[in-house]
């Protein structure tokens, strides 16, 4: 099996309406998958995934060591998506000084003093890194559309909530990803895409199991009965952000070891686009570097 090509996931195109209903959550979601079977599908999917792990550890330290680009992988998904599990599975292996994750939670009162992008410009990653995004900017056009009344919170000028301020920040955030990326910054980003029911069934189990207790967040239910206006507002973003040199991928992520295997098939890829490099030693190091060779082999 090619195994470059054997997932051929492709992103969502600039401008398509996107219809989340319209998009797999589940395991047979290519006619190769089904043909497998779920018993095999899975099998090839971890085998992958362990062949893709040791394929990113090697080159991140390429990558790390050319330094012209950074890696921003973006993770968005509802409450149990698996963002979490999918940064521990998808980025073992890779050299943490190299790497970098920031979560991004509600808004902090000092944060909320600037505008909404700032607090992702100081954590982007530097050349030669991978950063992941765990949540980003796309909650600020995520939370607020399901509930407006928290932008009251947020010292904004008149005209918050309208259709003209939502359009000028899907416009900041293209423009801010445009910057990104024409500074040498690859971004990808991924939603985690699992359904409703997959989404009961999780909660169900973190409320279940004690060890998992500390997932749970009462918002979780909340936020759950809001479920349609999410994935509306998604679908929105889809089409406003989706762009060739920032694309967005849907990924099926009912089961973790689709979604794990997909991430980082299309992280390895992604990289091996790039036309990396070791740093080139020009003749006047390479005339030291003999130098200094020869001066510790005398002694
Ligand atoms: P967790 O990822 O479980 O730690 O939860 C973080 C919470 O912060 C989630 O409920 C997010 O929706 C929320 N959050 C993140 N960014 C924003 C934002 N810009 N505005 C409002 N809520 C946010
Ligand atoms: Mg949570």
């Amino acid at each position: 099996m090619d195994q470059e090509t054997y997932i051929g996931w492709s992103s969502v195109p600039r401008g398509m309406k996107v219809r989340l209903d319209d998009f797999h959550t589940g395991w047979a979601h290519n006619d190769e998958m089904k043909a497998a079977g779920k018993k095999t599908a899975k099998k090839r999917a971890l085998d992958i995934l362990q062949m893709n792990r040791m394929s990113l550890s090697v080159a991140h330290d390429l990558f790390w060591t050319d330094k012209r680009y950074a890696i921003l992988i973006i993770l968005q998904g509802m409450d149990t998506a698996g963002k979490d599990g999918t940064i521990k599975h998808v980025m073992s292996g890779v050299n943490p000084q190299g790497c970098r994750v920031e979560s991004f939670g509600i808004p902090t009162r000092h944060e909320l003093n600037y505008p909404f992008l700032w607090r992702f410009w100081t954590a982007i990653p530097r050349k030669g890194e991978i950063g992941i995004f765990n949540r980003s900017y796309y909650e600020d056009v995520l939370v607020p559309k399901v509930h407006p009344e928290i932008l009251d919170e947020q010292r904004l000028p008149p005209g918050y909530g309208s259709r003209s301020f939502w359009d000028a920040r899907f416009e900041d955030i293209c423009a801010f990803e445009k910057h990104l990326t024409n500074n040498g910054v690859i971004i990808l980003k991924f939603f985690l895409h699992i359904s409703y029911e997959e989404q009961r069934d999780r909660l169900v189990s973190r409320l279940r199991n004690e060890e998992k207790h500390w997932k749970y967040s009462p918002s979780d239910l909340a936020e759950r009965e809001h479920w349609p206006i999410y994935q509306k507002a998604y679908e929105e973003i889809f089409f406003k952000t989706s762009t060739p040199s920032a694309p967005w991928y849907i990924i099926p992520a009912d089961y973790k070891w689709v979604a794990r295997m997909l991430v980082a098939d299309l992280i390895i890829y992604s990289i091996h686009q790039l036309d990396l490099r070791y740093p080139e030693v020009s003749n006047a190091q390479k005339k030291e570097l003999a130098t200094a060779l020869a001066k510790l082999q005398k002694r």
